[in-house]
């Protein structure tokens, strides 16, 4: 039977060799690293004895993609929220604290009750949602959206800069629309702000490989591809230096790269060029606390981190297109992301608990709406070669969800079911 090979274990890749072997399909999987996950990983940190994640991330209970491969691994409830859409904020300048509450149904009664939406706002505020919905393909986030009202800095800003991971003066009014159509625009069910229970690795990797195992498909660690060697119109082998991998009249590639990588591969293809940086803070706490409300996350207003999240006694923290940032040193770094933090929970200033900074310069691609025209489809010009990755045209940000999407889309057409994968 016909071999698909997929090369890279990021999330692209897992959802599409999990697709693909659920209708038994025969699967060769390749990652370059040592470990699955690829950006969104966990790992084992000395400094603060204990499993981290290299970042934060935050799922929506409306990212149907995600949801449906979490239950096809068997991990459908390893992830953590609270029972209704709740956004805690804190103003660190101010010290104003407001839980942003939107109701279960469609119909977006949340928004005309002054005790369910950010304080100092008006219904006409809100309102103004509707010209991120119409926004053309050139439109920016700062473009659509009213930046002299106090939703701006207290709820637009700091939920693009997290969804687009670039500056909203940058970042494309489609793609934050293409996201709030399935999470907000759905509701509070949508909404339901929900995080790995225990660890990225321990909700989305490990079951997936735990689940491939079981159907006899193994990842080749170590296997960084080097070149796709075409002929004829078809692809013929994969070089990954040390190993030559010929493929069969039959069988196909999945290509699940970062869109550097798959650019370097295929020069033909068009890829987003510029990428944002994420900068994760985690510190150590001595004892667990919770937040108020007692949810895992927190929005923070005029600091520097825009997220806070809370496991235990593990505090994180998120700062989004981050660039700047990143070029400092962690010391300084985790200095003042700790004087956010102890403001936040009301925990002393000092000492500072242990940290660890998790720089990822490339977090994502930058999602501006010069960038949509670079994403390809899954198809290409060759019939045996398909694309998978968050920075492909899946119509969405890149997120868990986009990546997620694209390698189930990636998977169907390999087998002819195109549009399930949607
Ligand atoms: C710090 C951070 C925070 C984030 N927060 C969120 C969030 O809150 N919510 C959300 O939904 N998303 C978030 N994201 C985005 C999310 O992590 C990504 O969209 C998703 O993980 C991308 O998956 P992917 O499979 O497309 O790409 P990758 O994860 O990049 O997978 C590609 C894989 O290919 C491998 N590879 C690369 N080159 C080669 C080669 N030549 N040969 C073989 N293998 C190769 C890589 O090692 C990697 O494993 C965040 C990302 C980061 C970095």
């Amino acid at each position: 039977m016909a071999v698909v090979h997929v090369v890279g274990a990021g999330l692209a890749g897992l959802a599409a060799a999990i697709r693909l072997s659920e209708r038994r399909q025969p699967v060769a999987l390749y990652e370059a690293a040592q470990q699955a996950g690829g950006r969104c990983r966990s790992y084992f940190d000395r400094t603060l004895g204990r499993v981290i994640d290299n970042g934060n991330h935050l799922l929506l209970s409306g990212n149907r993609s995600a949801i449906a491969y979490l239950a096809a691994i068997g991990a459908g409830d390893s992830l953590l929220g609270p029972a209704e859409a709740s956004y805690p904020f804190l103003d660190l300048s101010s010290g104003e604290r407001w839980v942003v509450r939107p109701n279960r149904g469609r119909i977006p009664l949340w928004i005309a009750l002054p005790s369910r939406r950010v304080p100092g706002t008006r219904l006409s505020d809100c309102l103004g949602v509707w010209r991120l919905a119409r926004a053309g393909p050139d439109r920016t986030v700062a473009d659509c959206l009213n930046r002299a009202s106090p939703l701006w800095r207290r709820f637009w800003e700091p939920l693009a800069r997290a969804v687009l991971n670039t500056p909203p003066e940058q970042g494309s009014a489609r793609l934050l629309w293409a996201a709030l159509g399935e999470s907000f625009a759905r509701g509070g069910s949508g909404c339901r702000p929900l995080i790995a229970r225990h660890s990225l690795a321990a909700s989305l990797i490990d079951p997936a490989l735990a689940r491939l195992g079981e159907r006899g498909v193994r990842v080749a660690f170590g296997h960084r591809l080097r070149a796709v060697l075409r002929r004829d119109g078809r692809v013929r082998s994969l070089d990954f230096g040390e190993r030559q991998v010929e493929l069969g009249a039959e069988d196909r590639l999945i290509l699940a790269l970062p869109p550097g990588q798959t650019g370097a591969l295929l020069p033909e293809i068009p890829v987003p060029g510029a990428s944002h940086a994420i900068v994760n803070a985690h510190f150590s706490l001595a004892q667990p606390v919770r937040l108020p409300g007692g949810g895992p996350l927190l929005g923070l207003i005029g600091g520097t981190a825009e997220w806070l999240f809370l496991r235990d006694e593990l505090v994180s923290l998120t700062v989004s297109a981050a660039d700047a940032l990143a070029d400092e040193p962690s010391e300084a770094i985790a200095a003042r992301l700790w004087a956010d933090t102890a403001r936040a929970l009301n925990l002393p200033a000092q000492p500072q608990p242990p940290a660890r900074i998790v720089k990822e310069r490339r977090a994502t691609f930058a999602q501006t709406p010069g960038a949509l025209v670079r994403r390809p489809g899954a198809t290409t010009a060759w019939p045996n070669l398909f694309l998978a990755g968050d920075w492909t045209a899946t119509g969405l940000p890149a997120t868990i969800e986009g990546a997620v999407r694209s390698g189930q889309r990636a998977a169907d057409l390999v087998a002819g079911r195109p549009g399930k994968g949607r």
